[in-house]
This record gives structure tokens, C-alpha cells and sequence, in this order.
């Protein structure tokens, strides 16, 4: 081991020189000092690490990384680092999105991903608007939400990331906010560490176009009780006394007080976010209304990446093929003599 692969790197080591252009309060500040700290907990080193991103506010933080990175064309993030980690699969690579850039212009390079499992950590930072063109409605504004760009109210349903990660069959899944440091440095390490596709969404504030629009859930008065942290293997428990809890009713899921109607703590779900079946996670990932929204990692499955199979497979075929060299392949098969 050389001295540089032994050298443990710090958050500062991971920023960059750049002056970062956010607007003062926006929630992409704390997102980066996150994700720093990730990384730097994750002994990621700067040289092996690629930071991929598309158009959008959020998109800007490839600069701010002291990491190899590309600040790639609109909704082609998911694709550009889909390339970069099959060219490289020794490197961490990681993509940071908007929920315009990944869920609209994005989309389908977006399922694609998560459908291949690549080792790609997927950090989507949605703030349920396009900030950087001045206030449109995205596609996981809220039906009716008045914006520049749907001046009486949107009249489609949004897309829920969670949702659509594990419709696009995705192994991992976790929820944060972006004013919460330790907890978004917990889920970044999480998706870092697992094997796969990871899609962290990041529930954030935009001040200027869409401020406040999570504060009904995460303000402090409310979110021990609109909100759930979700630990695999503990009893899936909330609200300010810790008195409350999910079971199923049924096909669904359904909040309950303990100690009333004889529920008691046993009765609670327990949390298994490493189970290959998804249909909890999938509730658990959509749970609004009156469930409490779910923070932490919900889905964390892990079975063979796309560029494990993919380098396996060439290798196969490179040990089974007699051909062996281009100098090979051009006189296999149809060749003639021209005289
Ligand atoms: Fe952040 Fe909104 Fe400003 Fe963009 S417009 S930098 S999302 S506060």
C-alpha cells in the first residue's frame, strides 16, 4: 500500500476551491456538507470518486467537489454515469439531480438505471420545482400546485421517487431532509455501502420558488409525530412519547397507539429493509395522509450489479472464444485474398 491509499481524507478534502452560487438558505448548502462527510466516513478517496450531474440548481454541486466529476447535459446524469462506472467500475460514482432533471427530462434514463442495478448512488434532490428557470411546476409538484408555468393549478398527479424506484425494481431506497446533517450523512453512507443502484431522495427547501413546502411535516412541532425513522431490524415506532406504531390491516399499513384497544409494543411491525420482497417497502415508501411520511432506509436488497454481470460475462466469453486479438478477429470467419 502506497502512502496516498493509506491517507484517511476529511470533508475538507472533498471541497473544492470553487465559491458555491446558491442562493444564502437553500437547502443544497447542507446537502454538500453531507455528502463531504459521507464520503469522507465511507474512506472514499477524492481520486477514485466521480460526482455526475445534469442541468438544475442542484446540479451545480459537481463543482464544489474536489472529485473527478462532469456536469453533463439535461436529464443525461443517470446515462453519463452509467458510462463512467461500466469504463471504471472501481470507481465510486455518484449522481446528484434534481427532480426535473431526473424525474422529467431524466426519466427514462432514471428507470434504466435502477432496472440495471448499476452501482450508482443516486442523490434526488426534490424541492417539487424547477428553480433554476424561475419557478415551473416539476414533476412531483403536488396536483393543483400554482406555479409560473401552471398559472390556475397543475392538473396531473406526481411522480413519487419512491414509487418509482421500486416499480423500476430498485434494491435501494432512503429518505432524508436537507436541514437534517446527521441524517442525510447517514443515508448518503448507506447508499454508499450497499452494492447497486441507490436512490437517496432529499426532501428540499428551495427558499426563493417553493419555500416552506415540507414544513407542515418536518417543522419541529410536528415531525416526531408526521414523521417515522425507520432503523432495519427495530420496531417501526413514532411520535413524541414513542407511543405510536404501525401494523397491517389487511393489505395495508395502518398507525396505532399502544396501550390502547391491547396494543402493545410486540404488536408493532419490525423493520426488515434487507428483505428481498418489496411490497412493504413499497407502502412504506408511499405511506402520506394520515401515516407518517418515512425517513432513513426503507429498501436496502442487494443482489449481482449490472457491471458484475457484464464483466463476467466478457470474461466468459473471452475464455471460451478462440479469438483473442483484433489481429484474430479480422482473419476469423469470411475472409478472402484479393490477387
Ligand atoms: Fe436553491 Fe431555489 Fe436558489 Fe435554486 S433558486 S439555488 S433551488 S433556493
Amino acid at each position: 500500500m502506497n502512502n496516498l491509499q493509506s491517507l484517511q481524507y476529511t470533508p475538507k478534502d472533498f471541497k473544492s476551491d470553487q465559491y458555491v452560487r446558491w442562493c444564502p438558505g437553500c437547502g443544497d448548502h447542507a446537502v454538500l456538507n453531507s455528502l463531504q462527510k459521507a464520503m469522507s466516513q465511507l474512506g472514499l478517496k477524492p481520486y477514485e470518486t466521480a460526482v455526475i450531474s445534469g442541468i438544475g440548481c442542484s446540479s451545480r454541486l459537481t463543482y464544489y467537489m474536489n472529485t473527478y466529476g462532469f456536469h453533463t447535459i439535461h436529464g443525461r446524469a443517470a446515462a453519463i454515469a452509467s458510462g463512467v462506472k461500466l469504463a471504471n467500475p472501481e470507481l465510486s460514482v455518484w449522481q446528484v439531480t434534481g427532480d426535473g432533471d431526473c424525474l422529467a427530462i431524466g426519466g427514462n434514463h432514471f428507470i434504466h438505471l435502477i432496472r440495471r442495478n448499476l452501482d450508482v448512488n443516486v442523490i434526488l434532490l426534490n424541492n417539487k420545482i424547477y428553480g433554476l428557470t424561475k419557478g415551473q411546476y416539476s414533476p412531483t409538484s403536488e396536483k393543483g400546485f400554482v406555479s409560473k408555468s401552471s398559472p390556475y393549478g397543475t392538473v396531473e398527479e406526481p411522480f413519487r421517487p419512491g414509487e418509482l424506484t421500486i416499480g423500476a425494481r430498485g434494491n435501494f431506497f432512503a429518505r432524508t431532509i436537507d436541514v437534517d446533517l446527521r441524517l442525510s450523512t447517514e443515508t448518503f453512507v448507506e447508499a454508499g455501502k450497499h452494492k447497486g443502484a441507490a436512490v437517496v431522495e432529499v426532501l428540499l427547501n428551495c427558499v426563493i420558488y417553493n419555500n416552506n413546502i415540507y414544513q407542515p411535516i418536518i417543522d419541529k412541532e410536528f415531525r416526531a409525530e408526521r414523521t417515522i425513522l425507520l432503523e432495519h431490524g427495530k420496531p417501526m415506532i413514532f411520535g413524541k412519547n414513542k407511543d405510536k406504531g404501525l401494523v397491517l390491516d389487511g393489505f395495508n399499513l395502518k398507525a396505532v397507539k399502544i396501550g390502547e384497544n391491547g396494543i402493545t409494543e410486540k404488536d408493532i411491525l419490525i423493520h426488515d429493509a434487507k428483505c428481498e420482497e418489496n411490497i412493504l417497502h413499497y407502502k412504506l415508501a408511499t405511506m402520506e395522509g394520515d401515516l407518517p411520511l418515512a425517513l432513513g432506509v426503507i429498501r436496502d436488497y442487494t443482489t449481482a450489479t449490472y457491471e458484475e454481470d457484464f464483466t463476467n460475462q466478457i470474461k466468459e466469453i473471452q475464455t471460451k472464444n478462440p479469438v483473442r486479438t483484433l489481429k484474430d478477429y479480422l482473419l476469423s470467419g469470411e475472409t478472402w485474398e484479393i490477387k
